[in-house]
């Protein structure tokens, strides 16, 4: 059987990151998510990640021959999976294109994509609270989805950090490269009827339901 493709879509703090490892879990699918490929690379201070980290720490998209390098790989030991759902690639359209040539190359296409919308305001708020587990990488945020304990994962038992690139000046040119450049590839998808328009702006079980009930 032919493995599925779904996208995952939407401004940064959105909840992709959250959605997408619970998601993954339940279907059983293969998750990319190029944010958290890129932070282990920069963690581990691999020449790819030390080149990235210059974009990364500036709001900046990572030049895509770089992104493509690490998905390929990923999805060459994968295929025959279930299905692989992706969070943050495609980010603009030239990446989308790049998508579409490499799915094809295994007689692959995206099946759906899921957008999941939430308004600036609200984006500011969630990501200037956001705190991550460096091993795991679930996300928290603190006054919405609090660790059990002060600031430590619930599963591993580890301090959470804060990203980066969670900075106000940061955030604000995220929104910005957002808007100018992954704004343009929802509105195509849009365009060639493949997208699901989910409300961020519920708690993270309402979106997870929809986004089950879409998939
Ligand atoms: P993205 O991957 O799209 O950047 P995250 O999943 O990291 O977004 O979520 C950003 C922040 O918002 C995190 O602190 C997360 O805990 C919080 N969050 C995620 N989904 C919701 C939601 N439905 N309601 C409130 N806060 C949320
Ligand atoms: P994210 O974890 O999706 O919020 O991404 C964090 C940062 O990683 C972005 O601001 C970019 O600098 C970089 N990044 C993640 N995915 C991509 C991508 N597909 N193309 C280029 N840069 C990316």
């Amino acid at each position: 059987m032919k493995s599925k493709i779904y996208v995952l879509i939407g401004p940064p703090g959105a909840g992709k990151g959250t959605q997408a490892k619970n998601i993954a879990n339940l279907k059983d699918f293969v998750l990319i998510s190029t944010g958290d490929l890129l932070r282990e690379n920069v963690e581990r201070k691999t020449e790819l990640g030390m080149t990235a980290k210059s974009y990364m720490d500036k709001g900046e998209l990572v030049p895509t021959d770089l992104v493509a390098r690490m998905i390929k790989a990923n999805i060459k030991a994968n295929i025959g999976k279930n299905g692989f759902l992706f969070d943050g690639f495609p980010r603009d359209l030239s990446q989308n294109t790049l998508l579409g040539e490499m799915l094809k190359e295994f007689d692959l296409e995206v099946d759906k994509v899921i957008y999941i919308n939430v308004k600036d305001d609200a984006i500011y708020e969630r990501l200037t609270n956001r705190r991550v587990c460096p091993k795991c990488k679930r996300v928290y945020h603190m006054k919405y989805n609090r660790p059990k304990h002060d600031e430590e994962c619930d599963d591993c038992k580890v301090s959470l950090i804060t990203r980066d690139d969670d900075k106000l000046d940061v955030i604000k040119k995220r929104l910005e490269v957002y808007h100018s450049l992954t704004q343009p590839l929802v509105d195509h998808f849009e365009k060639i009827g493949k997208i699901s328009r989910i409300d961020g702006e519920r708690t993270p079980r309402e979106v997870e339901a929809e986004i089950l009930s879409v998939i």
